[in-house]
């Protein structure tokens, strides 16, 4: 690979890396507030338009699902409650029996919860790879100034900032 130019106008004198023009269009200011409601300081970040429009994609986080956090709660509260029954029937207040079907119940609960959770961590490494993925890409971005186009310098392929997805 020679030179890199823009694809569309085929020079090279406007094209930035959008890596760079992200990161220096980032600026950090401290502010400090003083009013009657009470006084504080902190750091606000803003971004140059350009910056924003070139950020990398991010795919959303996938959540957990609600049958993860119901189940999980459903065999902790189990495991507190098969303490009890151990109890009761050192005690002699229930049958064995009971204590085996309580007990089998609250195996199956956290087998439940140790599988949705599984399949959640599953979601979350597809996610992070394809995030990988995507970062890798985008990195090798560059952007042309007077076009006002996307670009990769190993494919030629281009298009404007919004549509960025489909060159990653
Ligand atoms: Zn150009």
């Amino acid at each position: 690979m020679g030179k890199i130019v823009c694809p569309k106008c085929e020079k090279d004198d406007q094209i930035q890396k959008v890596t760079s023009i992200v990161t220096s269009g980032v600026t950090t200011t401290n502010y400090r507030v003083d009013n009657a409601y009470g006084s504080g300081s902190g750091t606000s970040t803003s971004q140059t338009q350009l910056a924003r429009r070139l950020n990398l994609p991010l795919l959303p986080k996938p959540k957990a699902g609600v049958e993860y956090g119901i189940t999980t709660m459903l065999a902790i509260f189990g495991f507190v409650g098969a303490c009890f029954f151990v109890f009761m029937f050192l005690n002699g207040e229930i049958s064995f029996i009971g204590l085996i079907i309580y007990g089998a119940v609250e195996i199956g609960l956290i087998s439940l919860a140790v599988n949705s959770s599984k399949k959640v961590q599953k979601r979350n490494a597809e996610v992070e790879a394809e995030q990988n993925k995507i970062s890798a890409k985008w990195i090798e971005l560059y952007y042309c100034y007077r076009d006002d186009c996307v670009f990769d310098p190993r494919t030629n392929k281009h298009t404007s900032p919004e549509g960025v997805n489909r060159l990653l």
